[in-house]
């Protein structure tokens, strides 16, 4: 069998081994063609197929109303914190942000670059280093905003929003790049989801991106095909060649997501996860020191501690790694451990994290 490591990467992140076999084993000769996905026209009715199912499934999964289109693009998020306010910024448009971490920031600063003044800071905890979420009180969104725009897990930091902000109405726009589908929950407040893949999907470069008609309507015709929303979505992601071999391992998850009871079943999963590690975290709060001050703003997907000294750090990712897990080393700029378990990590995985971190405060602390 081929060695495996438990990974805990924050992006690029583990894919579901399942995925990877039938990837491995369909790669020469796909579908019967005598050919690789990557070899095919992504007009020739093989593409198609995967093409309609990766979309199908994201229908399916997480139960999409028929005013909604999935879209397929490129670039990945950062792409689309540009994308977002040109198309929807024209005309007057104003928009609100909330800005809690780094990439809600990076999406602002795209979209002051895109609409000026147009872009709007509507609540921040960057003066607290992020480690918490706005209160709902904290939050005023205006009433002529076009959308107001949040990043639902805050991959750097560790927070992640379980209630979405109450815009009275406005359309939220989310970037979701590290926690798409870590559960089952209501699109139809959101006028724009866009997630980038190489967290809890697929293959980086992909973005997923669900689009409300009526946010749709709203987009601008006056951009370069590539950057229409419109385009893309009267294509159905095929204006271009579209990024197939990603969209077939897109596909692939997602045929392994639904087979395992989908999102319900995952989102217990993750659930589990959570209580794992924050349970370890809270039995030793002097030793492995939590980077969110509110308990209910911690992620299911990133988790940041910090353990006594910088020597003790470097020792509990040097021993994780001998002891076949990798990726904890923490965010350059926060230092300490982060913990990525996305929707491919398993329960087990964890399991084996919590023992191992039980038995090195026990030698340490
Ligand atoms: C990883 C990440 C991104 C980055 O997207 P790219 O695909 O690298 O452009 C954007 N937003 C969030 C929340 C992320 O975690």
């Amino acid at each position: 069998m081929t060695k495996r490591v438990i990974n805990f990467y924050a992006g690029p992140a583990a894919l579901p081994l399942p995925a990877l076999e039938r990837a491995q084993a369909e790669l020469l000769n796909f579908e019967n063609t005598g050919m690789s996905v990557m070899e095919i026209s992504h007009r020739a009715k093989e593409y198609d197929a995967v093409h309609e199912e990766a979309i199908a499934l994201v229908k399916e999964l997480l139960d999409v109303p028929p005013n909604f289109k999935v879209l397929l693009l490129q670039g990945g998020g950062n792409l689309q914190f540009a994308m977002l306010p040109m198309n929807i910024l024209h005309s007057g448009r104003k928009a609100d942000y909330i800005i809690t971490g780094q990439w809600a920031e990076k999406a602002y600063k795209e979209a002051k670059i895109v609409a000026g003044e147009a872009a709007r800071v509507i609540a921040s905890t960057k003066e607290e280093g992020f480690r918490r979420l706005p209160r709902p009180e904290e939050i005023h969104v205006n009433p002529d905003a076009a959308y107001v725009h949040i990043c639902s897990n805050n991959t750097i930091y560790g927070t992640q929003w379980k209630t979405f902000p109450d815009t009275g109405g406005i359309p939220l726009a989310a970037d979701m790049s590290s926690d798409f589908m870590w559960r089952p929950f209501d699109v139809r407040p959101f006028g724009l989801i866009y997630a980038g893949a190489q967290k809890n999907l697929g293959p980086s470069g992909l973005v997923v991106a669900l689009i409300r008609e009526d946010f749709l309507e709203m987009c601008s015709e006056a951009l370069p095909s590539m950057l229409q929303y419109k385009i893309h979505a009267k294509n159905n992601s095929l204006f271009n060649t579209p990024p197939c071999f990603s969209i077939y391992i897109l596909r692939n998850v997602l045929a392994y997501n639904k087979s395992i009871g989908g999102l319900k079943v995952i989102e217990a999963n993750n659930r589990k996860k959570g209580e794992l590690l924050y349970g370890c975290i809270d039995r030793h709060p002097e030793f492995y020191r939590g980077y969110v001050s509110v308990k209910e703003d911690r992620s299911f997907m990133n988790v940041d501690f910090n353990l006594p000294s910088e020597e003790l750090d470097a020792a509990f990712v040097a021993e994780a790694k001998k002891n076949g897990m990798v990726g904890l080393k923490g965010y350059r700029a926060l230092g300490g451990i982060r913990v990525s378990m996305y929707n491919a990590v398993t329960v087990q995985q964890v399991e084996t994290l919590v023992a191992f971190m039980e038995d090195f405060a026990a030698r340490h602390a």
